[in-house]
């Protein structure tokens, strides 16, 4: 009788394990991915409406410059990206107009940003003599940006985690963004045909509960349904979003107290996306000022609406799509609302923004979807930031124990990719590439050794 089930029990098939999966069989290694939710994928959920065969994403949608790893998968499979360089407009206090001045003092405020010894708060630095320099218009816009795009709290988030960020951006042609035509849920797809069925098993709807370990012997127990199952191997991999190991729902036996340490100097950001299709693009007639351009070429719309402040259309693709996108401090009002009352929310803030009765959007209106990722007890929230003076977080979260079991995921990530698709994929791939024989135990990310090294 064979000692154990598979060489390698991976825990989640989000895009980190799946691509961990692949490096693994590609080394000649048998898998098991245990999956709680009935689908693969995770945080990449993308809805297909019937007759239009277009992608409604709920969850990941841009991918976010030019990250090796993932554009090489994207190439492969056959996908096209489409990119995206479209006016971003701005509610002002005269109405709608091309933001003008929004990126470049955002861009001002961010170039302004160090790395300091100790680290500070986003909203210390803005209160700092530096931050201070900058006026009251250009701090709020750059606020609005850091709190939007990492779904973070100013009060919270390190401004070193910031710094590390953008410095990873600039190596990845991160100012250019894209979109997967087709979706990202075909990315997922095609890592999944290509795993294959010899060496791989994915139990899906499976909802891991414990994990006893020692070296080189791994059990996991698991309920499938009503039943409880068990799987072994000699290693494992956890791929569970950072919300999943908070909340403590998947027990460690013996207890990982330097990771259960280090996970509350992250913070898993929330988010409400509501995505609205209409019956046409209407919004591209409007012509906020007369004589001045309409909305026909508007990307992204950024409002202080006190409910859902950023919007963007699917330019340049033609879809009579509007996302609205509600980051962290608004989701605790939303919570426990219906999808059709956060619908009705957002149309409320899209009239406002418009200037248009809600009755004529709710009559032009064809659906709307959302996902409740804090609700969702398998991701339980959207995506990970450090708080201030958690940089070792990152670190502690993605260190092996005793070469027996590993981590990856979108929070396990040392350069400043934490919260994206490129993030967890690469994590996702490392790890599985130190599984392999041969492979030399890691002490720190090559990456983060030499961000570490330039600070
Ligand atoms: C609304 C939203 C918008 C986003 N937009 C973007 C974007 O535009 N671009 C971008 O790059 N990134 C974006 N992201 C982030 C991106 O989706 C994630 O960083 C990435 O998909 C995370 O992959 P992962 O494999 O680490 O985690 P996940 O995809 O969450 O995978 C973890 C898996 O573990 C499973 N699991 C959980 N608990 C258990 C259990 N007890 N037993 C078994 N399995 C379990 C889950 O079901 C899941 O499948 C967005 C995320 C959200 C929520």
């Amino acid at each position: 009788m064979q000692e154990h089930d598979a060489d390698v029990i991976i825990i989640g098939a989000g895009i980190a394990g799946l691509a961990c999966a692949e490096t693994l069989v590609a080394g000649g290694l048998s898998v098991i991915i245990l999956e709680a939710r009935d689908r693969v994928g995770g945080r990449i959920l993308t809805h297909y409406d019937e007759k239009q065969r277009f992608p409604i994403e709920l969850g990941a949608e841009f991918v976010h410059g030019e990250h090796p790893e993932l554009i090489e998968r994207i190439k492969r499979a056959g996908l096209r990206l489409r990119r995206i360089n479209e006016e971003p407009w701005c509610l002002e206090a005269e109405g709608l107009r091309k933001c003008g001045e929004f990126w470049t003092q955002t861009e001002k405020v961010l170039n302004a940003l160090r790395v300091t010894k100790p680290d500070r708060t986003f909203a210390e630095f803005l209160r700092s003599p530096t931050g201070r320099r900058f006026s009251a218009d250009a701090r709020d816009s750059a606020t609005r940006y850091v709190e939007g795009f990492n779904a973070a709290r100013a009060e919270l988030i390190s401004v070193n985690s910031i710094v590390r960020g953008l410095r990873t951006e600039e190596k990845i042609n991160g100012d250019k963004q894209f979109r997967i035509v087709g979706g990202y849920a075909a990315l997922v797809a095609d890592i999944l045909k290509r795993l294959p069925a010899a060496q791989v098993r994915i139990d899906t709807g499976t909802i891991v509960k414990q994990v006893t370990w020692k070296r080189s012997d791994v059990r996991v127990s698991a309920m499938r349904g009503r039943t409880r199952q068990t799987f072994s191997a000699k290693r494992a991999v956890v791929t569970l979003p950072l919300g999943v190991f908070q909340a403590g729902t998947v027990k460690f036996s013996p207890m990982l107290r330097k990771k259960q340490a280090a996970v509350k100097k992250l913070y898993m950001g929330e988010v409400i996306r509501v995505a609205l299709r209409f019956r046409t693009r209407f919004w591209e007639s409007i012509r906020p000022q007369p004589g001045a351009a309409t909305l026909r070429r508007m990307g992204f719309l950024f409002s202080d609406d006190k409910n859902f402040p950023t919007w963007w259309t699917q330019r340049p693709a033609k879809e009579p799509l509007l996302i609205a996108w509600s980051p962290t401090w608004h989701t605790k009002e939303s919570r426990g609302k219906t999808n059709a009352a956060l619908v009705s929310t957002a149309l409320a803030s899209l009239a406002k923004i418009l200037d248009m009765p809600k009755s004529k959007l709710r009559r032009l209106l064809l659906e709307g979807h959302v996902h409740d990722w804090q609700a969702d007890p398998f991701s339980r929230g959207a995506y990970s930031y450090v708080c201030a003076g958690g940089e070792s977080a990152q670190r502690e979260l993605l260190r092996p124990e005793q070469q027996t079991l590993f981590f990856a995921g979108e929070a396990c990530v040392e350069d400043g990719t934490n919260g994206t698709v490129h993030g967890a994929l690469q994590s996702g791939s490392n790890a599985g590439r130190e599984l392999l024989p041969g492979a030399k135990p890691r002490r720190a990310h090559p990456a983060a050794r030499r961000t570490l090294q330039n600070q």
